[in-house]
């Protein structure tokens, strides 16, 4: 981009804020109808649907490795869970009122790695193992999958490597079920990502490789190793359509959650959905799902670090991945794990240019205001990064770009009927004494 073109991007006044570290609300102008927006997406309902079928597939061998998940007979999911003190919070604190239901979506309690990642980067990982099981004659998609728990299994996937570049997250849900299969799994760690997190890992049987850098570094050093190796596969946070895929599935799974719940969701009873974003495939792959069980019924929102807004610098710009947020002069360093991401995945921002209704960004110190929060009124520990998604009701119904949102839908008188789900992306793993550190931290 010539240099005038480039000045004059950066000089719009919401860019200018991001630039200044300021919280913004971003509204995407390219909103369209769901129906429209999905013309242009070459994903579709089926292929949601064949990541759950196979999902069931691999569920009595999940089930029998990892017996945390026989309450729910080897089905990843997690629970959906009205939170109406933590409304009250949220209302005095941010001095708003926040009308219709508020749920939390615990997917910091999912089984087997505590985090959103246990849903795209366990499924990308099944799936490779059925394929490779498939084309070397070693099942049948009708056979019992329980198979895969066995020793001659095991011993078969031995011969392969899995790599993948993490912060932290998708390295535990990666490492802990490609060890667990019996692959050889190399995980390239940024600087940034926690000791526990790799100390758990290699107790798991995985191979940690760590990085003076962050994680473009990490992810690129890894995908050059494994594209080196014919036998090792990569897992390509930002390209992937199968992680992407794996969340999706989650709306699916939510979408039996409220009909238990019987909690309506049609054009009177708007959902909101608020959930954190990093890279980009976890929040839009979940988006993706919800926009396409629900459509224009459904409001989707991503919340990023005002240190690392790397989706909103995209998306508000235009130019997707070809920018980072060092390009706007931030740092990316952010304390939210998971959310230190410098340049999203174009692949996401574009499936997201028609879908996606906003982005708010958050300041560091209010996730753990926000952490202690939840602590406090509920008793449910998230780590900090995940808390980012609390401040979406607050936020939609006291910013005049939000209100103004909610006018231009039609929804001011429906907003009593609401739903808000924030997505709750992660903190089940987290030790005891770190838990601590957090508890302490930005105390005022
Ligand atoms: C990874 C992660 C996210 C965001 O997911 P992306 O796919 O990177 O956008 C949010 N919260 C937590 C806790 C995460 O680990």
């Amino acid at each position: 981009m010539d240099q005038a073109l480039w000045d004059q991007m950066k000089n719009q006044p919401l860019l200018k804020r991001v630039s200044a570290e300021e919280e913004v609300i971003w509204i995407n102008e390219n909103l369209t109808s769901s129906a429209l927006a999905m013309e242009k997406i070459n994903i579709t309902m089926d292929d949601i649907l064949d990541a759950e079928a196979r999902l069931a597939r691999f569920a009595p061998f999940l089930e029998k490795c990892f017996p945390e998940t026989a309450p729910s007979k080897g089905i990843i999911e997690s629970p959906l869970v009205e939170i109406p003190a933590m409304k009250k919070r949220l209302e005095t604190e941010y001095n708003t009122t926040i009308p219709g239901k508020l749920l939390l979506k615990q997917d910091s309690h999912l089984p087997i790695s505590g985090s959103v990642k246990a849903r795209g980067g366990i499924y990308e990982v099944l799936k490779h193992a059925e394929d490779l099981a498939l084309e070397h004659g070693k099942i049948k998609v009708t056979d019992d999958y329980s198979k895969f728990a066995s020793p001659e299994f095991k011993e078969f996937f031995s011969q392969f490597k899995i790599q993948v570049g993490s912060t932290g997250n998708l390295g535990l849900s990666i490492g802990i079920m490609s060890a667990a299969l019996g692959f050889h799994v190399i995980v390239h760690m940024s600087a940034d990502a926690k000791q526990w997190k790799k100390d758990l890992l290699r107790q798991k049987g995985a191979e940690v490789v760590e990085y003076d850098s962050d994680y473009s570094k990490a992810v690129e050093v890894g995908r050059k190793n494994s594209d080196a190796d014919p036998k090792s596969y990569f897992v390509d946070d930002e390209n992937s359509v199968t992680l992407f895929l794996g969340y999706a599935v989650a709306a699916k799974r939510v979408k039996a959650q409220l009909e238990e719940m019987e909690i309506p969701v049609d054009s009177e009873h708007p959902l909101f959905i608020y959930i954190p974003c990093g890279v980009g495939g976890a929040p839009g792959g979940v988006a993706f799902g919800f926009k396409q069980l629900f459509g224009d019924s459904v409001h989707v929102f991503f919340i990023e670090p005002t240190l690392a807004p790397c989706m909103l610098v995209g998306m508000a710009s235009g130019l997707q991945n070809k920018v980072s947020v060092q390009d706007f002069g931030l740092s990316g360093l952010t304390h939210a794990d998971g959310l230190a991401v410098g340049r999203a995945s174009g692949f996401v921002g574009t499936t997201m240019d028609n879908l996606l209704s906003g982005i708010f960004t958050i300041e560091d110190a209010k996730l753990y205001d926000l952490m202690r929060d939840i602590v406090n009124t509920e008793e449910i520990f998230l780590e900090p990064s995940a808390c980012a998604s609390f401040i979406g009701p607050a936020y939609l119904m006291s910013h005049s770009e939000t209100l103004e949102y909610l006018k231009s839908m039609g929804l001011e008188d429906k907003m009593k009927n609401a739903v808000h789900i924030p997505w709750a992306t992660g903190g089940n793993l987290v030790p005891e004494e770190i838990r601590k550190q957090y508890m302490e931290t930005y105390l005022k």
